[in-house]
């Protein structure tokens, strides 16, 4: 790789002595802090540290950092990959990664959906993964809209070629500006912010809603995948082909052979994620019989899926911040076993939590639900209204200890989940 400017060198030796002091002081991983410090002394820094390397950024809604560890993962089969473990994604902590692994030859960064624009353009990045956009916290369906249109002048006109969620209409829609667009249909469970066309605001039909299991017979229907299939009424936009498809627990690659995924990671959304991950890993060359291997060997990201114990109790941790991501929550949930879920309302969950109406929780009838965090009265409202029986606990502490000893898995909002991990043990 090329040497870095001196002031460049400087600011990023500095940035990194930051973060060291950031760390030694109690005060979290310092990869934001040092970020900072580095852009303040040298603001071109970040593309300076992404020059020379082959680099792969992932954006979307939900599943942006345990894709982006499937993705580094498989590319640690080539050689060494600056990324940004922990979350931190905005430039910042981009210039982070990249600062304290400077001789990577790849990168893969996860990029907060807002600022994805910018990081395109800073670091001229080849390879683009976009996967789903649905309402979050602070976000409401009409901005989302305005984000994927932001994704599309960032990506027109650049030499940059897209992975792409092709069952997710605006993710479609954010992407189709690209040079060129690998489609997978990863599947899109929350469908309650895609039912307008973005090209032109008419209905949008989906076709078949019912599900053709593999090996039917008699519908002349592509197994898997009519689910997902969508075009606008009044319009031309549509699903484009998808390259590769997620069938259950499998991936369909280009060439039509089906690999059985057999994951570590738990649930729907992790299958899709790894199906990013391998059409990913394919445009740097990596064929899915050395990247999947790769992705088999996660087990856990950043503190989610991992179990807590204690006194008897184990507390599998699922993190699920907005309505898109309670629903795959839901689906990863043990049915046999009780359920513990607390919600906050701090700065990084967004204050308002009104989006708890969105959600449909009647999948939790039948199992002990116990409620807690700092809204659990309108959480439990909205159980009430449901008609799921739950019981209140003070806080996750009391609501674990009223399990009986064994298995019991957590669905959390982001700080609630931050506050387990940090109270109940960190494990990674
Ligand atoms: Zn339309």
């Amino acid at each position: 790789m090329t040497q870095l400017p001196l002031r460049a060198q400087l600011a990023s030796a500095l940035g990194r002595t930051a973060a060291t002091l950031s760390r030694a002081t109690g005060r979290g991983d310092g990869s934001v802090i040092g970020g900072r410090v580095s852009l303040v002394l040298e603001p071109d820094l970040l593309r300076q540290l992404a020059h020379d390397r082959k680099l792969a950024l992932v954006s979307a809604t939900n599943g942006k950092t345990t894709t982006t560890r499937l993705i580094t993962s498989a590319l640690q089969e080539l050689g060494e990959v600056a990324t940004n473990a922990f979350g931190a994604n905005m430039p910042a902590g981009h210039v982070s990664a990249l600062s304290s692994a400077k001789d990577a030859p790849y990168g893969v960064l996860e990029v907060d959906e807002k600022y994805l624009p910018e990081v395109i353009d800073a670091t001229g990045a080849g390879v683009i993964c976009l996967m789903n956009l649905s309402r979050d916290q602070m976000d409401r369906a009409g901005e989302i809209w305005l984000l994927a249109q932001k994704w599309r002048r960032a990506l027109a006109g650049k030499n940059t070629h897209v992975i792409a969620n092709a069952d997710d209409p605006l993710v479609t829609w954010g992407a189709s500006t690209a040079a060129s667009v690998t489609w997978v249909s990863a599947g899109q469970p929350w469908k309650e912010d895609s039912w307008c066309c973005p090209q032109c605001g008419g209905p949008l039909d989906r076709k078949g809603m019912e599900y053709v299991p593999p090996g039917s017979a008699g519908t002349g229907a592509n197994p898997g995948t009519t689910e997902n299939d969508w075009a606008c009424r009044e319009c031309t936009f549509r699903r484009p082909t998808p390259s590769w498809v997620l069938d259950n627990d499998a991936v369909i690659d280009p060439r039509g052979r089906r690999w059985v995924l057999d994951l570590k990671l738990p649930g729907r959304a992790n299958r899709a994620n790894a199906a990013i991950a391998l059409a990913t890993a394919e445009v740097f060359g990596l064929p899915v019989d050395r990247a999947l291997p790769r992705l088999r060997e996660v087990t856990s990201v950043a503190g989610r899926y991992t179990t807590v114990e204690r006194d008897g109790r184990h507390a599998r941790l699922l993190l699920a911040k907005n309505p898109a991501g309670w629903l795959e929550a839901f689906d990863v949930l043990d049915s046999s076993l009780p359920v513990i879920l607390s919600v906050n309302a701090q700065g990084p969950d967004g204050r308002d939590t009104s989006w708890l109406w969105d959600v449909d929780y009647r999948v939790l009838r039948g199992r002990p639900v116990f409620v807690a965090g700092e809204r659990r009265l309108d959480l439990a409202l909205r159980l009430d209204v449901a008609g799921v029986p739950f019981q209140l606990a003070g806080s996750f502490g009391q609501a674990l200890a009223a399990q009986p000893p064994g298995k019991v898995d957590v669905i959390a909002n982001y700080t609630a989940f931050q506050n387990i991990r940090s109270e109940f043990g960190r494990a990674v």
